[in-house]
């Protein structure tokens, strides 16, 4: 792991997806940008060998490509600030190493596509941690417009609201760099988590979101990126869509929420009932799907790790990417996961809503 040192926030969340379904072990890290703090947050608090506990991810990538091959590092997991992604994952893969990166992947386009080039080159493989798409019922809803039982899309609406930067937190670690344009890129909001709306919009509807016409506002003085804004939304197959995305939105917790409606049939799924998926039908009453039952897709099934009722959540569904990224490391069938193409267009998205915003509000092409 690169990140998730004393005091972060994503890098447990990795170590504990990663290892949930016993095919994956953290053997080493750099896990700040100090030295003494990446050595000590490795023995502190991932319980490492101190041999394996690095001052830098140079040093990491360094002495691991030199181990025998049963004993070296096989991927990497970057949870480090957003404007360190693609130096460390361009160095992971130029010497040899899979990479599972977090969003948003890059500081912006050219530099995902140059990852896109060398991942293409190396055949090696590349996630990207868009964990929302892998709650069971998330899946459930991909499988059944996939399946044709929407008919052909004709709207989406997706939100996701947080409240926890309404105020400047200048205290806060998280919120330091995730309001900084040098560190967070050319969005804040919608860098942040905007992102993981296009890239859920997309992963259910199956619908590439074509273009865009984006109204970003920062509301806390003084704050240098978008802190709220809404979307509007052409999609390939001309449904067309609102996206909403606010760190300001007073008292909301990680309030993600998505509705999808086509020609016979809707649904609609809230991460704070993430069990339930809610399906509307125009010729009877609305029919609540639940994780882990019988008459399911065979999808949402495999997403599931306990029986019904018992409740599944946020790390189970991040640990749902780990299992199908090692399946695919181990050249076994899989459902798939996010991936450099999906970081590609994620930074498309984030370019043209800032542009489009510039612009005053005019429609952008993704
Ligand atoms: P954080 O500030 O809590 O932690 C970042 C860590 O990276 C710190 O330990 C820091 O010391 C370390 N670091 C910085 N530069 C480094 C370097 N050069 N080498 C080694 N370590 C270095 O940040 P966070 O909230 O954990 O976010 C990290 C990343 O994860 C961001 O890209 C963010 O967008 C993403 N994220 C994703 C989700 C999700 O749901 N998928 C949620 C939160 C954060």
């Amino acid at each position: 792991m690169v990140g998730g040192g004393e005091g972060s926030f994503i890098g447990q969340v990795h170590r504990l997806a990663a290892e949930m379904d016993g095919m994956a072990q953290l053997v080493c890290g750099a896990f700040a940008s100090d030295a003494d703090r990446s050595r000590r947050s490795g023995v502190s608090m991932y319980h490492l060998p101190a041999s394996r506990a690095y001052a830098d991810y140079q040093e990491m990538f360094a002495m691991e490509a030199a181990l025998p091959e049963h004993q070296r590092m096989q991927f990497v997991v970057i949870a480090t600030p957003n404007h360190r992604h693609f130096e460390i994952a361009e160095a992971a893969l130029q010497a040899g190493f899979h990479v599972v990166c977090d969003k948003p992947v890059t500081l912006d386009v050219r530099q995902a596509e140059v990852l896109a080039g060398l991942v293409a080159t190396t055949g090696l493989q590349f996630g990207l941690t868009h964990n929302y798409t892998g709650y069971p019922m998330v899946r459930e809803a991909r499988a059944l417009i996939a399946s044709g039982a929407l008919g052909a899309i004709r709207r989406v609406s997706c939100e996701y609201l947080q409240g926890w930067l309404a105020v400047q937190a200048h205290d806060n670690k998280q919120a330091q760099w995730r309001t900084d344009p040098k560190r967070a890129g050319i969005a804040g909001c919608f860098g942040d988590i905007g992102s993981h709306g296009h890239n859920l919009i997309e992963f259910i509807t199956g619908e590439a979101i074509t273009s865009v016409c984006a109204e970003l506002t920062t509301f806390v003085p003084g704050r240098a990126l978008d802190d709220d804004g809404n979307v509007l939304l052409r999609l390939a197959n001309g449904a067309r869509g609102v996206l909403s995305a606010s760190q300001v939105a007073v008292g909301k917790e990680n309030d993600l929420s998505i509705q999808v409606y086509g020609e016979l049939a809707g649904l609609e799924w809230r991460q704070s009932d993430a069990n339930s998926l809610l399906v509307r039908w125009a010729d009877r009453p609305y029919e609540v799907r639940r994780a882990g039952w019988p008459g399911t897709s065979a999808v949402s099934l495999a997403a599931t790790r306990v029986p019904a009722g018992h409740p599944e959540g946020y790390l189970e569904a991040f640990a749902e990417l780990y299992r199908n990224f090692l399946l695919h490391l181990q050249g076994q069938p899989h459902e798939g996961y996010p991936g450099i193409a999906d970081g590609v267009r994620g930074m498309r998205f984030i370019e043209a809503v800032v542009g489009s915003s510039a612009q005053g509000a005019v429609w952008k092409e993704v």
